[in-house]
């Protein structure tokens, strides 16, 4: 047995006309984010971050932009999907923290939704998600209201046959 920790961390742009996801949560926003799944950006950092304490590839690598399976795709399936990677290479999730960098929305508001609907996807209680938001209080892109950031880590606890187990 062996505790591996991950990081993950994404960005998309605001664009109009879409729904705007963050956790899985549908959120009223005048813009969404730009991508080719529904681009949750939370659900994309953490995955990345799941699939990086498993020692795996990263996300792009088994969801590309290439595939029309994940267009316009609920990202809490492809978090799913890490899930269970992580979970196939001998690893058990402890637990999740993540950050989401935005002027707007305010996260707060929804933090509970999303932690509840994070744990279902991940496959953990929800005691073991936290979900809190920031601002940059105007600088960068975040600050200037060009997009969402998010950044995650991860806890595994990992046995059996892992991935750098002979
Ligand atoms: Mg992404």
């Amino acid at each position: 047995m062996g505790f591996r920790t991950g990081i993950g961390f994404d960005a998309h742009r605001f664009a109009e006309g879409r729904r705007l996801v963050l956790g899985g949560v549908g959120i009223d926003h005048p813009l969404g984010l730009a991508g080719h799944s529904d681009a949750d950006v939370l659900c994309h950092a953490i995955a990345d971050a799941l699939l990086g304490a498993a020692g795996l590839e990263d996300i792009g690598h088994y969801f590309p932009d290439s595939d029309p399976r994940w267009q316009d795709a609920d990202s809490t399936l492809l978090l799913a999907e890490a899930a269970r990677l992580a979970g196939e290479a001998g690893c058990r999730v402890a637990n999740v923290d993540a950050v989401v960098v935005a002027e707007e929305p305010k996260i707060a508001p929804h933090r509970e939704a999303m932690r509840a609907r994070l744990a279902e996807a991940i496959g953990v209680p929800v005691s073991s998600v936290s979900v809190r938001g920031t601002t940059t209080e105007g600088m960068g892109f975040t600050g200037r209201g060009e997009g969402i950031a998010a950044m995650a880590v991860t806890l595994l606890e990992c046995g059996g046959a892992g991935p750098d187990k002979p």
